[in-house]
């Protein structure tokens, strides 16, 4: 009885992952190709499919079969046990929450994305506060409906990054802020040196045909598997699983080959997770990624562990300059003084790689502080300001370029911009334990040859699905729990090559 019970409950799950996978296709499909005209048609496709899967989730006799199957949990396989672990935990997040609630809050967050907007556009942050306002209290209301127990930001941290809590993060965070202050001085010394001029060395006129052909290339040769899945183009590239059929976009700019470039190594990285999941647990959590902050660790690897380093670019520029022969008077020093520029800038989505936490750690701490209601909305944009300027010595000239930049807030995301650096944290941690397993990684990506990292990742990380939260997979997978140390060494190396390019 029990096992059949197990075999229903999985066929459910089935459907329901085949229903939610045809939403994405149509979504995807939105993003791409879909002509204007079709958007009201599509929104409507759209909104009856998440109906269906809604009913799904919500019928009875599946809810009944899974409260039963986690009353006997102990007497199923550990596979068995994570898929009704893990669904439970989500459904029950979900179904403690009223609908008239539901259906409030995701009215609040239409009506905020619209007025951020038109916030941003005229540079008004007093449009947008009456909304933050009544989006931290609802957030506020939904954590103590999940759980009054627990501090309000772990349960919301918990849609994004399950396990992970505000006190560790806090503290991790602390940590990579103190050893950033030093680096982020020596960044800015580098900057007015004159080595700043390389920056032009990906500039040029690329045509878009050609850079489609590097970008398969490239993604290719990481690993990305094109029999299951595309590499297309869109305004904000992005990266989304249609069942076994994992989709990337990315978006050309015809003067600025990096551009391009490092979005597909960014979604390639992403899509290398999707693609290594277990095959036969499609659908299941055991075959579903554990986290944000472990998706996001698996594209900041490629794209900045190995994608900006000197090994990678030894490999890619000969690639390269078969595709574009003008670059045969580029040398690998300008290249990847290009690719590594650093500078203290205002906006977070175009900072590079040694300033970019420091953007998440102030959105981390205002947003904490907001939610535990040490910090008033209104607040906000001096808050912002001030710890623009102490964390990275310049202050923004208005609020569009600082606290009214990103969208998240607006969209009650509330818990999600710590896993960005949560991700850059990880990722350096395990390019730390891959080094000590398979030896430095330099000669294998000197020679293209990725697939001893991937398989390393795959074992780790990819196959293990939900079978632990984020940070106990990671340290599982590391022997070490996770720390910034890792990160900051590799920051600082950065720095170092800055310093000495001349
Ligand atoms: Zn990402």
């Amino acid at each position: 009885m029990l096992r059949e019970n197990y075999d229903r409950f999985v066929a459910l799950l089935r459907i329901h992952h085949d229903i939610a996978a045809a939403l994405r296709l149509l979504e995807w499909d939105q993003e791409t190709y879909m002509p204007a005209g079709a958007i009201e048609s599509r929104a409507r496709q759209i909104g009856t499919l998440a109906e269906i899967l809604h009913q799904h989730q919500t019928a009875p006799r599946f809810l009944g079969l899974m409260d039963e199957l986690s009353d006997r949990i102990g007497e199923l396989s550990d596979e068995e046990a994570v898929d009704v672990r893990e669904t439970k935990w989500r459904i029950d997040r979900q179904r403690a929450l009223p609908s008239d609630f539901v259906r409030r809050r995701s009215s609040l967050h239409a009506r905020a994305r619209a007025v951020w907007v038109e916030a941003r556009k005229a540079d008004d942050f007093g449009l947008l506060a009456p909304f933050l306002d009544e989006i931290f209290r609802v957030e506020r209301e939904l954590a103590k409906i999940i759980d009054a127990q627990r501090p309000p930001y772990d349960v919301l941290l918990d849609a994004y990054e399950p396990g992970a809590t505000t006190a560790e993060i806090s503290d991790l965070f602390v940590t990579l802020g103190q050893g950033l202050a030093p680096l982020i001085e020596r960044v800015r010394i580098c900057a007015e040196s004159p080595g700043g001029h390389m920056v032009t060395a990906l500039r040029g006129n690329f045509p878009v045909d050609i850079q489609r052909r590097l970008n398969r290339e490239v993604a290719a040769c990481l690993g990305f598997d094109f029999t299951r899945g595309r590499l297309d183009e869109a305004a904000h590239p992005f990266s989304t699983d249609i069942g076994a059929d994992i989709r990337i976009t990315t978006r050309y700019d015809e003067a600025d080959l990096s551009y391009a470039l490092y979005s597909t190594i960014h979604e390639t990285g992403h899509a290398l997770y999707e693609q290594g999941l277990l095959p036969e647990a499609l659908g299941l959590p055991r075959g579903t990624s554990c986290s944000l902050g472990v998706h996001e660790s698996q594209s900041r690897f490629w794209e900045n562990l190995i994608g900006r380093s000197e090994a990678f670019w030894s490999y890619l520029l000969p690639v390269a300059r078969n595709h574009f022969p003008a670059l045969e008077d580029v040398s690998l020093r300008d290249v990847l003084s290009a690719v590594n520029e650093a500078r203290p800038s205002l906006i977070r989505t175009e900072s590079d790689e040694i300033t970019y936490n420091l953007h998440i750690i102030l959105r981390f701490e205002l947003e904490r502080d907001l939610i535990d209601d040490r910090l008033r909305v209104a607040d906000l944009p001096a808050a912002w300001s001030d710890g623009m300027q102490r964390n990275l010595g310049i202050r923004p000239p208005n609020d569009r370029e600082g606290v009214l930049q990103d969208v998240h807030w607006a969209c009650g995301a509330l818990g999600y911009f710590p896993t960005y650096s949560l991700g850059n944290l990880y990722a350096a941690q395990l390019m730390e334990a891959i080094e000590q397993s398979v030896g430095p990684c330099g000669a294998l990506v000197e020679r293209g040859d990725f697939r001893p990292l991937l398989d390393w990742l795959r074992h780790h990380i990819h196959r293990q699905g939900q079978r632990y939260r984020a940070p106990e997979l990671v340290r599982r997978a590391t022997g070490k729990k996770v720390t910034a140390v890792p990160l900051l060494s590799h920051l600082e190396r950065r720095v170092s090559w800055l310093e000495t390019r001349e």
